[in-house]
């Protein structure tokens, strides 16, 4: 396992392997890895030559009051997890190196960021696009692996790739789950064991939902009325969003139809968490 910390490394030693024909597949992450992220490696590692693991904490995709200084950090447990998934190549970047003084440039993917996660959290999803942006720049996959969990991020990172005609596949991995359902998330570390417990009522929200649905519920204000009520018993939880949306533009949808994203982001006490499921609906 190589790690890399410039681009210009970078970028030559892909134009090598590329001279090989080996095939390339890119998982980018902000690290401290758990499982949801081993499942995308596992992805990464069986369907190309080579894995390449980034490990990024993107200062332009914070909020002035967010968590960027205290996001978690771990790097040789980072790196152990990557061994055990057998990445060939780990990217490992400076802030300098990724945006360098005097750097100047911001990608902005529109409309489809201004509701659910973009609402609440205003140039995020310009921050992803560019990092993102430079990071197939440095790395040039075949195929790139999200998951599931960030439902918009793939969305916007679709459309960023298919209007900059990128000849990139993008790989989408269902989310991982702790056992009683919670997604798994670097983010759940900020918890207490007594919020850690709350925070199950965000997946059980979504399930409850999901049976009212296949019992022939069609009512999108029903639907997060219901899920308000579940996430509301919790006295420390307060909803930032809960929606149903058209699966594949983010719209609003008044009433069920074809394929429905039902997505929610929770603070549980300081902590803001997302979850969401896509549910067919004939
Ligand atoms: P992050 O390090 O949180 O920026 O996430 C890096 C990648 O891992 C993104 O594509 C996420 O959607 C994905 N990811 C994070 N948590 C999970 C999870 N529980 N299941 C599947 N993928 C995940």
């Amino acid at each position: 396992m190589k790690t890399v910390t410039t681009i210009k490394q970078m970028q030559r030693l892909i134009a090598a392997l590329r001279r090989q024909g080996k095939t390339i597949g890119f998982v980018p992450t902000m690290g401290y890895l758990h499982a949801g992220h081993g499942a995308l490696l596992d992805r990464c590692r069986k369907e190309n030559d080579i894995a390449v693991l980034s490990i990024f904490v993107n200062p332009l995709q914070f909020g002035p009051n967010e968590d960027f200084r205290r996001y978690p950090r771990d790097k040789k447990h980072d790196e152990m997890l990557a061994k055990k998934k057998n990445v060939d190549i780990i990217f490992y970047p400076s802030e300098k190196e990724m945006y360098p003084t005097g750097y100047l440039t911001k990608i902005s993917v529109k409309k489809i960021t201004g509701g659910l996660c973009g609402r609440s959290r205003p140039g995020h999803f310009d921050g992803v696009a560019t990092v993102v942006a430079k990071l197939i720049n440095a790395v040039s996959p075949d195929v790139m692996y999200l998951g599931q969990k960030d439902a918009q991020q793939v969305i916007v990172l679709q459309k960023l790739v298919k209007d900059l005609n990128w000849p990139i596949r993008i790989s989408v991995v269902p989310t991982v789950r702790e056992k009683d359902g919670l997604a798994m998330s670097s983010r759940n570390k900020y918890l207490s064991p007594g919020e850690r417990i709350q925070a199950a009522s965000l997946y059980r929200s979504l399930q409850y939902v999901k049976t009212l649905i296949q019992k022939g519920e069609r009512s999108s204000k029903t639907i997060v009325g219901q899920m308000s009520k579940i996430v509301k018993r919790n006295t420390s939880t307060k909803i930032d969003y809960i929606a149903c949306v058209n699966a594949q533009n983010l719209e609003p949808l008044a009433r069920l139809q074809g394929k429905v994203l039902i997505a929610l982001a929770v603070f549980i006490g300081r902590t803001r968490l997302i979850d969401n499921i896509v549910i067919k609906v004939s």
